[in-house]
């Protein structure tokens, strides 16, 4: 069936866009198997295979960051949880939690109005993603969705007016613990902005959990072509160069009231904290021969983890980034559901 999703409408522009790549690239390693994923198609055509390289990067990627999300609902099982997913785009994780019965009390979602408009259009008209929404209570609007365990909300987070608006309309409660999601959105900030987002949590809750997942290294040879083809694109990865190692990952959250955080570059993430049976299943998937460049590329982007937490009485304690990984999580049943095996290999941009 043809999705809204398959060519993005021409208004929706620079970093907005990467909303489609992000989709498209987890819905491509979905098919071919990497991890499970009922939904992402529902908002996006499946294209060409990306091949390997990319497709074993969104499988660390999923991996690391649901591995985060996994930890974070286990811990607060019983505390009325939250999720906030800063820069949502088409992610489909309020789904598959939906799906296994995780869903935390709250999953907020917020983008740009333009993404959001497109994300509520394709939930209005898709059953499967209705059938998460409580019958009765949900309104799916043409600018946002609002539910009692699902609300996607148009904000532009440089803004904190916006932002505070924005997850007070959506019934935000800074007494209940919150994981803030962070896939790919922070380096398109400015630096300050970026910081902002990060302190704005900090400083109404005490209890915030932060999963990171971006670019790093701009300055070696393969860093600046990154930052070149994404500012050629017109999404310049404008907090990058404030950001630019695990090391200033780490500061950043310091700096910005998490007492404790971790960051790992995606490579060490593979091939330390993912399970060598996990490890050799994907690998089996599909042959991949360009092992330097896919070294280089992981070497690129990092997953980060930070904490806040009340120190007399702990919840996150036991989080960590290197909790062994041995399936990524969510795990569909049927992995392969739809899993249209597209015979096409053609290189592409790394996931954005
Ligand atoms: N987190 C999603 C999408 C990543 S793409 C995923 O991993 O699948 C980056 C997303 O951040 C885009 O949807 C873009 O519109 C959003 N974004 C970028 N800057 C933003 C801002 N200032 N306010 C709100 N959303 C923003």
């Amino acid at each position: 069936m043809p999705s809204l999703l398959q060519k993005p409408p021409p208004q929706i522009g620079g970093v907005e866009r990467t909303a489609y790549d992000a989709s498209r690239g987890k819905a491509a390693a979905a098919a071919r198997g990497y991890f499970g994923d009922d939904f992402t198609h529902h908002f996006c055509g499946l294209g060409p295979s990306p091949g390997p390289l990319i497709n074993r990067g969104q499988h660390v990627r999923v991996a690391a960051v649901g591995s985060i999300c996994e930890q974070f609902l286990a811990a607060t099982r019983g505390h009325d949880a939250q999720i906030v997913s800063i820069g949502a785009g088409f992610d489909t994780r309020f789904w598959q939690l939906s799906a296994t019965g995780e869903a935390p009390r709250l999953f907020v979602e917020l983008d740009q109005p333009l993404i959001v408009a497109r994300k509520s259009a394709i939930i209005a008209e898709q059953p499967a993603l209705l059938a998460a929404l409580p019958e009765g209570a949900a309104c799916v609007g043409a600018e946002s969705v609002a539910s009692e365990r699902y609300q996607l909300r148009a904000a532009d987070v440089r803004d904190s007016a916006q932002l505070g608006k924005a997850l007070a309309d959506a019934g935000w409660d800074a007494d209940r613990p919150t994981l803030v999601l962070l896939e790919c959105v922070l380096v398109y900030l400015p630096p300050e902005e970026a910081v902002a987002v990060l302190t704005w949590f900090s400083q109404r809750s005490a209890r915030v959990v932060l999963a990171g997942y971006e670019q790093i290294k701009p300055g070696d040879a393969f860093g600046r072509t990154m930052l070149e083809n994404l500012r050629r694109r017109d999404c310049p990865l404008l907090g990058l160069p404030a950001c630019p190692e695990l090391a200033s990952q780490v500061a950043r959250c310091h700096a910005a009231g998490y007492a404790r955080a971790e960051a790992l570059d995606l490579l060490t993430y593979h091939g330390t904290v993912i399970a060598q049976a996990e490890r050799a299943r994907t690998a089996s998937l599909e042959l991949l021969d360009e092992v330097e460049e896919w070294q280089m590329l992981m070497q690129h982007y990092c997953v980060m983890m930070a904490v806040r937490d009340v120190p007399e009485t702990p919840m996150f304690e036991t989080l960590s980034l290197q909790a062994p990984v041995s399936r990524p999580f969510p795990v569909s049943s049927t992995p392969l559901a739809h899993g249209r095996q597209a015979a096409l290999h053609r290189p592409v941009s790394p996931p954005l």
